[in-house]
């Protein structure tokens, strides 16, 4: 048996035959007039958009109409004519034709996440453009038995090429979290793991079981680990079935489950999932598209439909975050080398503006007119100065819980002081990771790298949920780590009081710790932070909770 690992984006277990798909790359050179390029552009745009009509998923067939719709863009005609000027045959146009979608591909790259993973979709329409041109357009793809798609990517043209129904699961080699493969499997509700690279050595028909939580492909599993894997997706199914109301371990310890939240829509969908509260509202996302500062009454109108919503609940809002991997118009007005250690969160208050202090007063308002149990944390906090620079500000307005995110290493090294400052932490695991290992988040080929299991970034977490235990403030988790359950067990046991994450993550974390008590979570903490590497900690704690979980 060989295993092999990438990036669980879609739970479930499946044992099954491999089908792999790949992708056609014309090596030979490519002759053709510029009249005949567009041709074969016309031509391709025709197909995806015939393809996007006969798809029955929704996301591809949107992501179909989107590369449609590039593929007939003007800019791409005008950049094709600028690279092939002349009314000749040139003896090779794969280079121009690539080299036309660079203004595209710049700015889908410079958008980050989402975005930057459809740059794919550009390869892909000029992959078929030159398919087209050189008359080697290659046969549809016939998918007629259960099995376990193996590709690079999936393209959303191959999604809609593919009969889904006999999809049991994806892997691919590339791609991250968001990319199409993550959210075709997720729409599908079929186990997938990405960025499984060496997933490219399986052929058509080998026998691989598929654990999509795990981010696990066992190449010949036997029955018994199969089994193995089946049974403890099952239980985690099962117990996040069985087990409702506020979170506690199994020894009645309460650990908060909160619900992160962007619109007003997902403070319900938290309500509707059981949260016990809003444990991180990302307040930058409701401004992305606006060119100007929303007024404070704007403002309160807004907030005060979100807490409308919690009826009563806490609510933890962030200020606003932007810049980086969230630019908001109105706010970054200025192109940076290195958005990410740029001025972005409250550093923004450097420009001296006066926009936190306005989001600020009209939080205070809309929460006293809801009768809201508000909390209100600052990003981006990295120093002493900065957390009591902004616990004044809130103070200063009638804010009662003011607090900081945990999420540069200065801030987590730090924690004994800049927690001195305000009444509670929560720990931004996505960007405390980044930092504390050096890899963008948003970059898919580093993502063995960006994985918040990794004792380092553990040990950070460790570091500051000791200070906070000291100092008896409550410390939160509001990154993607909290919706791991077997995580969660972790960070409970390094002293973490709260868990935040995404609506659909509740109901398994609350049944899975509700199967630990402290004394567990401890053990494994303690495990996790002796480990020498993310695998490790992985391993040896999965492999102790399910054991004393059976
Ligand atoms: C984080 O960094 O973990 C976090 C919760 O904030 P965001 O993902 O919005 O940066
Ligand atoms: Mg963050």
């Amino acid at each position: 048996m060989t295993t092999l690992t990438g990036i669980g984006v879609s739970p479930g277990v499946v044992l099954g035959e491999v089908f792999t798909i790949s992708h056609q790359v014309i090596d030979h050179e490519v002759p053709a007039t510029p009249r005949e390029v567009i041709a074969a552009l016309t031509a391709v745009a025709t197909d995806l958009e015939r393809r996007a009509q006969a798809a029955d998923l929704d996301v591809a067939k949107d992501v179909l109409q989107a590369q449609s719709m590039i593929a007939q863009d003007p800019a791409l005609e005008e950049a094709l004519a600028s690279r092939l000027p002349d009314d000749i045959k040139y003896p090779d146009v794969r280079a121009a034709i690539h080299d036309a979608f660079s203004g595209f591909r710049n700015a889908l790259e410079s958008l980050g996440g989402y975005f930057a993973e459809r740059v794919h979709d550009l390869d892909e329409i000029a992959n078929r453009t030159i398919a087209v041109l050189s008359g080697e357009v290659a046969e549809a793809i016939v998918l007629d038995r259960p099995s376990i798609i193996v590709a690079e990517d999936l393209t959303p043209a191959d999604t809609a090429a593919l009969d889904l129904r006999y999809a049991m699961a994806l892997v691919v080699t590339k791609g991250g979290p968001t990319s199409h493969t993550a959210i075709v499997a997720r729409g599908l509700g079929i186990p997938a793991v990405v960025g499984c690279t060496a997933a490219d050595s399986l052929n058509d028909g080998d026998k691989v079981m598929v654990d999509g939580r795990m981010g696990i492909v066992e190449i010949n599993p036997s029955e018994a680990d199969y089994l193995h894997h089946k049974t403890r997706e099952d239980a985690l199914r099962a117990r996040a079935a069985a087990v409702t109301g506020p979170g506690r371990l199994s020894d009645s310890t309460p650990i908060n489950l909160l619900a992160n939240a962007g619109s007003v829509a997902d403070s319900v969908t938290a309500a509707n999932a059981g949260a016990e509260g809003i444990g991180l509202f990302r307040t930058e996302l409701l401004f992305l598209s606006r060119e100007t500062e929303p007024t404070v009454e704007e403002q309160v109108a807004l907030y005060s439909d979100v807490f409308t919503a919690q009826a009563g609940n806490k609510v933890v809002v962030r200020t606003l975050d932007a810049g980086s991997d969230k630019p908001v118009p109105f706010l970054n007005t200025v192109v940076e080398e290195n958005p990410a250690l740029g001025v972005r969160g409250w550093r923004l208050t450097r420009n001296g503006t006066g926009v936190m202090k306005r989001q600020l007063e009209a939080l205070a308002i809309a929460a006293q007119k809801t009768n809201t149990d508000l909390w209100v944390m600052a990003p981006m906090i990295d120093t002493v100065a900065e957390a009591a620079d902004f616990a004044a500000q809130a103070r200063e307005v009638g804010i009662r819980h003011v607090g900081v995110m945990i999420e540069t290493p200065a801030a987590a090294i730090l924690a004994d002081k800049v927690l001195a400052e305000v009444d509670f932490g929560s720990l931004g695991t996505n960007d405390l990771t980044q930092y504390v290992m050096a890899a963008d988040r948003l970059d898919a080929r580093l993502s063995d790298l960006t994985d918040s299991w990794h004792p380092a970034v553990l040990r950070a977490i460790s570091f500051a949920a000791n200070s906070a235990t000291a100092l008896a403030r409550p410390l939160g988790v509001c990154g993607e780590a909290a919706a791991d359950p077997y995580l969660a067990a972790v960070l409970v046991g390094l002293g973490v009081t709260s868990l935040s994450m995404a609506p659909v993550a509740l109901s398994e974390v609350r049944g899975f710790l509700a199967s630990v008590d402290r004394a567990t979570c401890i053990e494994v903490s303690q495990l996790a932070i002796g480990a020498s590497s993310a695998e490790e900690a992985k391993a040896i704690v999965r492999a102790r909770l399910d054991e004393l979980t059976k």
